[in-house]
C-alpha cells in the first residue's frame, strides 16, 4: 500500500509518498509560490537528486497535477500510475472539539473543517484547499484527515478550561486545545517502543521544540496536557512568538503604544520570542553563535527558552504523578545539546540525569538516549516523523 501525504499551506504545498509494506519514503516534495511569481516544484525521488520544475502554478489543483505527474515521470517518477496511490493522508491544523481521532474524509467532515477555520484562519483554509485539489485531481482515492488538535483531546476539563467567564467557552470555543498532536504521538509512541514497555504503563513528557515550541504531558498514552492553548501562541517562548505572558501586557502596551488588533498581534507572534529577546535572530543556530562570542541577550534568550522548558517538566511531572521518560524532538530538540543540558540541570531531584557525552553526540536526526545508566527518567532525541504518523493513520482508516 503507497499513501500520499499532503501538507498544504496557503500558497505551498508539501507532499510525501510512503511504501507501506515498509515505511519507506518514495519521494517526497514541495511546489512553493502557488499563486505567486516564480513558483516552482521541487521533487526528490528516494537516493535520487533533487529536481526542480519552474512553472507557473497558478493554484493547488495545477501543484497536485505537477505532483502527480513528478511521481509518475518514467524517468523521476517512483511509480507507474496514479492508481498504485491508495489513499492520501492530509495534515489538518485545527479539529476543534469534534475530532479526537482521523477520520476519512467526506462532505460531513469538508463541513466541520470549515466550521473550524474561524480557530485556525491561517491554516485550516489552506488545509480545505489542499484537500479539494486532490478531490478533483484523484476523485476516486479515499482521503483522511489527520489534525494538530486530535491528540491533545483527551486532557480533562481542569486542564483545558480558562478562568475566563465559562460563556466564553460556550459561545466561542475558547479553550485550551493544544498543537503538534501528531509530532507528541509519534515520539510518545515510539519512546514506549524504545523502552521496550507498553505506553499505557508510562508518564513522558515530550519536547516538540522548533520554530514551533510545544510540551506535552503524556499519561498512560494519552495526552493530559499540553503547553500550546487556544492558538498555537501560548506556552513556551518560540523563534518570534512571545508564549505564556501575562495578559494584561497586552493591552498596557496597545494604550501606551496606541497599537491596533492587528499591530500587537503582530507583535507578539513575529517580533517576540527568542528574536524579541535577543535582537539577533529566530534561529536558535544564530543564537548559539552569537552568545559564544560574547552576546548576552542571545545568551539570556536561550537560556530563558530552557528555563521555561525545565519548569513545565516539572510541572507536568506534578500533573502525572511521576515520570518515566523526557524526550526532545524537532530542530532544536534535535539539534541542540547545550538547551537540552539546561533545561534538564537540577532536575536530579525529579530522577533526571544527562550523561554529557552522549547528550554532545546526539544530533543530526539520531535517535539516541543522553540519560546515565543511572538515570531513573530515561532522557531521549527522537527525530520527529509526522509525516509517517499521518500515513500510518491513514492507512488503518482505509486499510
Ligand atoms: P523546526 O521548526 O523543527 O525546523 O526547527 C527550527 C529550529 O531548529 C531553528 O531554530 C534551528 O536553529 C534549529 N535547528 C534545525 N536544524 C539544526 C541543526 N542541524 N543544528 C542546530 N540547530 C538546528
Amino acid at each position: 500500500m503507497k499513501i500520499l501525504v499532503i501538507n498544504a499551506g496557503s500558497s505551498s504545498l508539501k507532499y510525501q509518498l510512503i511504501d507501506m509494506t515498509d515505511e519507506s519514503v518514495l519521494a517526497k516534495g514541495l511546489a512553493e509560490r502557488i499563486g505567486i511569481d516564480n513558483s516552482k516544484l521541487s521533487h526528490i525521488p528516494a537516493g535520487k537528486e533533487r529536481i526542480e520544475i519552474t512553472a507557473d502554478i497558478k493554484d493547488h489543483v495545477q501543484a497536485v497535477r505537477m505532483v502527480i505527474d513528478a511521481l509518475i515521470h518514467p524517468e523521476y517518477g517512483v511509480i507507474k500510475d496514479m492508481s498504485e496511490i491508495s489513499a492520501v493522508g492530509h495534515r489538518v491544523v485545527h479539529g476543534g472539539e469534534k475530532f479526537s481521532g482521523s477520520v476519512i474524509i467526506n462532505d460531513e467532515v469538508m463541513e466541520a473543517i470549515r466550521a473550524n477555520s474561524e480557530l485556525a484562519p491561517l491554516h485550516n483554509p489552506a488545509n480545505i484547499t489542499g484537500i479539494e485539489a486532490c478531490k478533483s485531481v484523484m476523485p476516486n482515492t479515499p482521503m483522511v484527515a489527520v489534525f494538530d488538535t486530535a491528540f491533545h483531546q483527551t486532557m480533562p476539563k481542569e486542564a483545558y478550561i480558562y478562568a475566563i467567564p465559562y460563556s466564553a467557552y460556550e459561545k466561542y470555543g475558547i479553550r485550551r486545545y493544544g498543537f503538534h498532536g501528531t509530532s507528541h504521538k509519534y515520539v510518545a509512541l515510539r519512546a514506549a517502543n524504545l523502552m521496550g514497555r507498553p505506553i499505557e504503563g508510562l508518564k513522558i513528557i515530550t519536547c516538540h521544540l522548533g520554530n514551533g515550541s510545544s510540551i506535552a504531558a503524556v499519561k498512560h498514552g494519552k495526552s493530559v496536557d499540553t503547553s500550546m492553548g487556544f492558538t498555537p501562541l501560548e506556552g513556551l517562548p518560540m523563534g518570534t512568538r512571545c508564549g505564556t505572558i501575562d495578559p494584561a501586557i497586552i493591552t498596557f502596551l496597545m494604550e501606551k503604544e496606541g497599537m491596533t488588533y492587528q499591530e500587537i498581534n503582530h507583535y507578539l507572534n513575529k517580533e517576540s520570542g527568542v528574536l524579541g529577546i535577543s535582537g539577533v535572530s529566530s534561529d536558535f543556530r544564530d543564537l548559539e553563535t552569537a552568545a559564544n562570542e560574547g552576546n548576552e541577550r542571545a545568551r539570556l534568550a536561550l537560556d530563558i527558552f530552557a528555563y521555561s522548558i525545565k519548569k513545565y517538566i516539572g510541572a507536568y511531572a506534578a500533573a502525572m504523578g511521576g515520570l518515566d521518560c523526557v524526550v526532545f524532538t524537532a530542530g532544536i530538540g534535535e539539534n541542540n545539546p547545550y538547551i537540552r543540558q539546561k533545561a534538564c540541570e537540577g532536575l536530579e531531584f525529579l530522577g533526571i540525569k544527562i550523561d554529557k557525552e552522549k547528550n554532545e553526540y546526539t544530533k543530526k536526526g539520531k535517535e539516541g538516549e543522553i540519560s546515565t545508566a543511572d538515570s531513573t527518567v530515561k532522557v531521549l532525541v527522537i527525530p520527529t516523523n509526522e509525516e509517517l504518523m499521518i500515513a500510518r493513520e491513514t492507512k488503518e482508516l482505509v486499510g
